[in-house]
């Protein structure tokens, strides 16, 4: 049996654990937040309780493999918890990076740093209870703009539309795309949830406002054409539009945020842009010279995350960096490369997120996870056993370290905790939005389940 750690458990490093794990090995996880799950316990809308639900069970059946082992509340990167060289000195056989894209696109703006304007991974990591950002400001205004025009700028949108807290204070939320109607992202799944807070009349408007400029790159976006492939609802008779409004601005490109004397947004400035045709097809947005000022009060970038620098690996292009095959240059390699000695990092691999960024759904994170790991067990086959410290060594070692790991012992009691606490409330399901709340939980369970224990009959 070798010992394979796994950096990071959302849905990568879950299906990657269990696949060491089922291959024979000890899988090792590491995870900044308590609570495993990463973007599918945090990032999901919180909404979608059915498939929230089967992921945690998915997740708990991982967990109770006997040979799988988790450390949650360790981050791991310089300036972190531990270092990628503390792991190494812990001498696993080998080790699997999935933790994901923590880091967040943004425009490099003049004026981006004001107060209101948020990621889009932050604002969801609020709204979905993850601390540290759960307790972090994230108010919202009147009139928000999200920048982007996928799938997590609708989720945003929801939230915004129909399920904040503050909603009652939403006018307008406005998705600002760089393209036109023929480059939208989300899918009409998802537009579902939000069509109903659209003005039919204003999209037309807007619509036939670019419909010119779109035309000049082979494109039709007249109204008719666009409620049919991607606004389906507007078409249906008996629609009508409900407040707050759900409005979008095509072909503009954000030049400045401009904050008013609070020091908040205030307004943005945005470059009107021309769509060029490229040779094969795809379009690119081009500003014409026309710039608008437009008036909000919030902004929340939904451009797609980046990888977390401070995690220690070596970064490539687009993240951090894997060897390439030449010969295979279109399949997925998943072993870091170390650009500085021109040679793979032996025995270190990355999958999910952690491997590119803002790719796909939870399946395809799964599947990232488990191919990955297969690569990590073929490597495995051709190594001696090795020196890893045991489960519980590496427990110590944190411990003697001033770390407070959470251990799959503590997440049960967590779970019980809070499944008394949702009880109590007459809820579906309840959780902790801070790491003091949860620890304390853990710590009653316990005592809870120790007094039990004692008052057994002995047999
Ligand atoms: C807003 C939003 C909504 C989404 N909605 C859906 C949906 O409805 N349906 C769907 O199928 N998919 C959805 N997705 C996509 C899905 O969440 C991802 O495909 C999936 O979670 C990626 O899995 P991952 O394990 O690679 O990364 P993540 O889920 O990001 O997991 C990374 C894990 O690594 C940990 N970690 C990070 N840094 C470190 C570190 N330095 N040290 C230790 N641990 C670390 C984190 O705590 C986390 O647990 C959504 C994504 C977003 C952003």
């Amino acid at each position: 049996m070798k010992t394979v750690f796994v950096v990071g458990a959302g849905p990568a490093g879950m299906f990657a654990a269990r696949k060491v794990a089922l291959a024979g090995h000890n899988a090792v996880l590491f995870n900044r937040d308590i609570k495993p799950g990463g973007l599918a316990e945090y990032g999901i809308y919180p909404l979608k309780d059915k498939m929230k639900f089967g992921l945690r069970k998915q997740f708990a059946q991982v967990l109770a493999l006997p040979n799988v082992y988790y450390f949650g509340n360790v981050q791991i990167g310089n300036g972190y918890d531990l270092t990628i060289a503390d792991l190494d000195a812990m001498q696993p056989s080998a080790v699997i990076y999935t933790s994901g894209a923590q880091g967040a696109h943004s425009l490099g703006l003049p004026g981006e740093h004001s107060s209101g304007v948020y990621a889009a991974k932050d604002f969801v990591y609020h709204y979905n209870q993850l601390p540290p950002y759960s307790s972090q400001d994230f108010s919202t205004g009147r009139r928000i703009a999200i920048i982007g025009i996928g799938n997590v700028a609708i989720d945003i949108a929801r939230w915004l539309l129909q399920d904040s807290p503050s909603r009652a204070t939403t006018e307008e939320v406005t998705i600002i795309a760089r393209r036109g109607p023929l480059e939208i992202k989300f899918d009409k799944k998802e537009i579902g949830y939000v069509g109903r807070h659209i003005e039919r009349a204003a999209l037309a408007a807007e619509l036939e406002r670019i419909r010119e400029r779109c035309a000049r790159a082979n494109q039709d976006v007249s109204p008719q054409t666009i409620f049919a492939t991607h606004f389906p609802m507007l078409n249906e008779e008996d629609f009508t539009s409900i407040p707050p409004r759900l409005s979008f601005r095509f072909l503009a490109s954000p030049t400045a945020v401009i904050p008013g004397p609070d020091g908040r947004i205030a307004q943005l400035e945005v470059a009107d842009n021309d769509l060029v045709l490229r040779p094969d097809g795809s379009t690119k947005p081009v500003p014409n010279g026309q710039k608008s000022v437009l008036d909000f009060d919030t902004l929340i970038f939904a451009i797609g995350d980046k990888h977390d620098e401070k995690l220690g690996l070596p970064m490539g292009p687009d993240g951090y960096a894997t060897q390439t095959d030449p010969d295979h240059p279109n399949d997925p390699v998943f072993q870091v490369w170390d650009p500085a000695h021109s040679s793979p990092l032996t025995g270190r691999f990355v999958a999910g997120w952690a491997r590119r960024a803002s790719t796909g759904l939870v399946g395809i994170a799964r599947h990232d996870g488990e191919v990955g790991a297969q690569k990590v067990i073929d490597y495995l086959q051709s190594q001696p056993e090795g020196n890893a410290l045991s489960p519980d060594e590496v427990l110590a070692a944190l411990r003697k370290k001033g770390l407070h790991p959470v251990t799959k012992a503590d997440l049960a009691l967590l779970g019980v905790a809070e499944r008394q606490e949702a009880e109590k409330r007459h809820l579906n399901y309840f959780k902790y939005s801070d790491n003091p709340s949860m620890f304390q939980a853990i710590a009653r369970a316990r005592q809870q389940a120790d007094k039990e224990s004692k008052l057994q009959p002995v047999s």
